[in-house]
């Protein structure tokens, strides 16, 4: 019989292994962030377990950051790393427990689809000899990594730079949020489609500006909300430096460059079971233009059935509640435009149960490619203005 073993010494991997003496009952801990004290992501590899009953402990689940996070939540599981599935998973208010009998004899466990920073970079590839596409560095983390934005539009066309609308789309300033990658792959697919007729208006009329990546360090180092120097980056929308959150340093300075006219970031949320958005209503500033752009975003949103609702959400936050240190909000303050935080499910989505499946990756593409519509919906209005 193989010895057990379990890894997570790997890109994005994150556990601690409390006891593995015992065949059947594994337990492990669920590990901080590398230098902060949230706690929630977890990906690893446990082999030697072909079909062996195996039973699963995350100990400190229920002292984690989200505890909420895991009533009616399922461990996502895969074999080949590429088909990711949810297994039985039970939480009693402290430990979060699962049984399976592997049908193979290694098996990845995750919090959620996990989305490598290997995986970015050939995205990333796949895109750069598109006729549309204009990769670029805006700078580096801490720990060396780049911060890649593709700039989308279709130069061809006559409209000139300055007339077309400027659309901000970032992802992952928390990484363990890996939806949000998913989603921003998506969203450049649907964006690039050849012959649609939605994607190609966009492109005539807006250039996109994409960060599906905001957290690199985090990413690799397996951590939940905070990059390698253990700062959550949607607090430093205000004042950020290149010593603590050189992520949104250069990526706010692009932004005034370039000015914004819509601003989506992608997050997941650990415990609603839907998608929906965040505007900026807390925001002192919050105009009606701002309020008019949001009511169009998401009826149009709505109503393309894809899967997002607005009747779930974080419900209507008091004036001056959220700091303006948080992306969206410093973004709408500051230029006035429609600012929208969008949130995935880490479970399933409610409307739309797959419980095999749960939330994933494919479906958080097919979602990115949605936001399309909306997009089309305001920009329509903006330009009668
Ligand atoms: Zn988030």
């Amino acid at each position: 019989m193989a010895k057990l073993h379990i890894s997570s010494q790997f890109d994005s991997g994150s556990i601690e292994v409390l006891n593995l003496n015992d065949h059947c009952h594994i337990e492990l801990k669920i590990r901080k962030d590398s230098a902060a004290d949230f706690a929630q992501w977890f990906h690893f590899v446990l082999c030697g377990a072909m079909n062996l009953p195996i039973d699963l402990k995350l100990l400190n689940a229920g002292i984690c950051s989200y505890p909420d996070g895991w009533t009616d939540y399922k461990i996502a599981a895969s074999y080949d790393k590429h088909s990711w599935f949810r297994i039985d998973t039970q939480f009693d208010g402290e430990i979060l427990s699962a049984k399976i009998t592997p049908g193979a004899n290694c098996i990845y466990f995750a919090y959620f689809e996990p989305y490598s920073f290997e995986r970015h970079m050939n995205m990333i590839g796949s895109f750069t000899l598109s006729p549309y596409v204009f990769v670029d560095r805006l700078g580096g983390t801490s720990q060396g990594r780049d911060i890649t934005l593709l700039k989308v539009t279709n130069t061809e066309n006559s409209m000139l730079e300055m007339q077309k609308k400027k659309v901000w789309l970032i992802a992952r300033q928390h990484p363990g949020e890996t939806m949000a990658e998913w989603f921003a792959e998506g969203f450049l697919e649907g964006l690039l489609k050849k012959n649609d007729p939605v994607s190609c208006t966009l492109l005539d009329q807006c250039i996109f500006y994409i960060v599906p990546n905001m957290n690199p360090d985090g990413t690799v180092l397996g951590n939940m909300r905070t990059n390698a120097l253990g700062v959550d980056l949607n607090r430093e929308w205000c004042s950020p430096t290149l010593e603590r959150s050189p992520e949104v340093y250069w990526v706010r300075e692009k932004i005034i460059q370039t000015g914004v006219d819509i601003f989506l970031d992608a997050h997941g949320d650990e415990g609603l079971p839907y998608n929906f958005v965040a505007g900026s209503q807390s925001n002192i500033s919050h105009s009606h233009l701002q309020a008019e752009l949001e009511a169009t975003f998401k009826e149009s949103w709505t109503t393309a059935r894809a899967g997002f609702q607005d009747q779930y959400n974080y419900g209507t936050p008091q004036r001056g509640s959220v700091p303006l240190s948080v992306a969206t909000n410093w973004i709408a303050d500051h230029f006035g435009c429609l600012a929208l935080t969008i949130e995935m499910p880490f479970k399933d989505n409610a409307i739309d149960p797959m419980p095999l499946r749960g939330w994933d990756g494919q479906r958080s593409k097919e979602f990115g490619a949605s936001a399309l519509l909306p997009i089309q919906s305001v920009c329509s209005k903006l330009f009668k203005f």
